[in-house]
């Protein structure tokens, strides 16, 4: 994995508008491993998710004032009124995307970059679209110097999907949708899942499995609560 090789003292102050810890210590690791273990408990199976989520210290995607929670099943904020998802949602909506070496992924909704980072851990070369532009610049630097180089970052409204970039073989959003924006079906392969949260103040998880070129399999899965899916940008 790339940030295990990097020396973390050279770069504990970034220049990103807060400040983050990048020393994974054996404490980091030992959090992590009961985290993971807990994520079994509630049900993840998908060893493959498992293991990225071992993996990837998610303490470097949040405030250090956050740092001593980083491990706790629970969003946290990461500045313009968003946040990093829950550990337990990362897990579920990586296990429904399935994901195999090589899937080309699209993420809506970058926010902190780490669900991007797990996405790439499991080995998808990832396509991911931020709408605030604060957000999308300080987690391309922080991917960058984490050294994702297969995590690609984009500003803009992630409704209209990444048309130049399509077909995917995933697609997931991150944020509550009221509707599921056609786009993204359309920059579906055939055979490809797109998981997406569907509600306004509750959501329900829906998977989505194109089975050929005008045929959908429509899933409806379990509750939860998102950040709201907006329209357009939002500049700094
Ligand atoms: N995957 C993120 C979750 C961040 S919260 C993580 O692991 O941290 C959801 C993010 O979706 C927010 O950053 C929000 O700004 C973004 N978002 C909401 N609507 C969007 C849209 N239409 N296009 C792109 N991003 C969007």
């Amino acid at each position: 994995m790339p940030f295990v090789r990097a020396s973390p003292e050279s770069y504990q102050y970034i220049c990103i508008p807060y400040t983050i810890e990048l020393n994974d210590s054996y404490r980091h690791k030992g959090l992590r491993k009961r985290l993971v273990e807990d994520l079994r408990k509630r049900g993840i199976r998908d060893e493959a998710v498992l293991a990225a989520m071992l993996a990837v210290p998610r303490h470097f995607f949040l405030d250090k004032a956050f740092e001593e929670h980083a491990y706790e099943d629970k969003p946290f904020p990461i500045g313009n009124e968003q946040t990093i998802s829950q550990p337990y949602t990362v897990a579920y909506q990586s296990s429904l995307l399935a994901i195999k070496a090589g899937d080309k992924v699209l993420e809506i909704g970058t926010g902190s970059g780490y669900q991007a980072a797990i996405l790439a851990a499991l080995g998808a070369r990832v396509y991911t679209v931020e709408r605030q532009e604060e957000l999308y610049v300080q987690t391309r630097e922080l991917l960058q110097l984490l050294g994702f180089r297969t995590v690609h970052c984009f500003f803009r409204d992630g409704s209209q999907g990444l048309p130049a970039y399509a077909p995917f073989d995933k697609i997931i959003v991150t944020a509550g949708a009221p509707v599921i924006p056609e786009p993204l079906k359309d920059q579906l392969m055939t055979g490809g899942i797109l998981v997406i949260p569907v509600g306004d103040q509750v959501q329900k998880m829906t998977r989505i499995t194109r089975i050929s070129a005008k045929e959908f399999k429509e899933e409806t899965l379990d509750d939860f609560r998102f950040v709201p899916f907006l329209k357009g940008t939002a500049r700094i």
